[in-house]
């Protein structure tokens, strides 16, 4: 029986010149900066309509000049400074991606970050308004632009990527506990959706990431030298992470564009990939050599 969700034609073509995303429209929540940034860069330079967003106007005008810079078409690309907490913010992004370019084909979930508590406080300490807000970025905005995307990617039959976190691994994680209940709430709402979704052929994936060099930890109020800061440290010590190298932001995005590429994952469904340079592979306490240990 022919499937045609699942045409690999053109990937086996060597002489294809085609764009791979061409006529496709993309929506990239959080591209205004670090791997949200970069997939929207990916994207545009593969052929698609892409509309970016975020809330800081000079950021996302940053990402407009670098793909602008890219050869990328102006015609190609859709601004919008929105908050996708709110629902003023989530209507604007569908209507204005409709508005300029007719279709939506894929949605990338992105924006996403860790809310520190004001007061300082850590663990259990942290505020029930942390908890809220934190809850609302990384998990209610996804749900509430799946549920607005969904009807648009039913007609595309289309493919949603969340990006999630190896902090929402079944691991502890005391400092950021809402940040990681967020994700690891995220993983299971990706796994639910696929099959739910998967009926009108829509496919739903995610990402997981390990360290990142981006603005994250930027985000968090930290000062700019802090993302080198924390990236030197767990890049030194194998225990954090074994490949010895911090990601950047296109080792994300590279999985992205190949979770959106229905050529290439059609048959992934409701997985998350990690992408952390081994970090989730290691326990403390075989990051050292018994045999040393036994040695000495
Ligand atoms: P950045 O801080 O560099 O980018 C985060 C993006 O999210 C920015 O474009 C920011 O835009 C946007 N954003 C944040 N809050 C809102 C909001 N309320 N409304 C609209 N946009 C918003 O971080 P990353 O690129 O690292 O983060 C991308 C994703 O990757 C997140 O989901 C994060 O949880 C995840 N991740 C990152 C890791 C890392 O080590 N970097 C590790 C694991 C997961 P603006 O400020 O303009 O609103």
């Amino acid at each position: 029986m022919e499937d045609t969700n699942r045409d690999f034609s053109s990937s086996q073509n060597p002489f294809q010149t085609m764009p791979r995303f061409s006529g496709k429209t993309v929506i990239i929540t959080g591209s205004s900066n670090g791997i949200g940034r970069s997939a929207a860069l990916l994207f545009a330079q593969d052929g698609a309509n892409v509309t970016i967003t975020g809330r800081n106007a000079e950021r996302l005008e940053e990402t407009r000049k670098l793909i602008l810079k890219s050869g990328v078409s102006e015609s190609h690309l859709n601004s919008v400074v929105a908050d996708v907490t709110t629902s003023g913010g989530q209507d604007l992004l569908v209507k204005s991606t409709l508005d300029k370019f007719g279709k939506i084909h894929i949605l990338v979930n992105n924006a996403g970050a860790g809310i520190p508590d004001a007061t300082g406080a850590t663990g259990t300490d942290q505020s029930i308004d942390v908890y809220h807000k934190t809850l609302q970025l990384n998990l209610q905005a996804v749900i509430e632009m799946t549920k607005k995307v969904k009807p648009h990617l039913m007609e595309t039959k289309g493919e949603i990527i969340n990006i999630s976190s190896v902090a929402g691994q079944p691991r502890a994680q005391p400092d950021f506990m809402y940040y990681a209940i967020a994700k690891a709430a995220l993983d299971q709402y990706t796994r639910s959706t696929a099959i739910d979704l998967i009926q009108y052929g829509i496919r739903v994936n995610s990402v997981s990431p390990g360290l990142v060099a981006t603005g994250f930890v930027n985000a968090m109020g930290m000062p700019d030298a802090a993302t080198q800061k924390l990236c030197d440290f767990m890049s030194s010590h194998k225990e954090c992470i074994p490949a010895l190298v911090a990601g950047q932001p296109e080792d994300i995005a590279n999985i992205i564009l190949f979770l959106a590429d229905r050529k290439l994952s059609s048959y992934i469904i409701g997985q998350s990939i990690i992408a952390d340079g081994g970090s989730t592979l290691v326990m403390g306490m075989q990051a050292h050599s018994f045999l040393d240990i036994l040695k000495s």
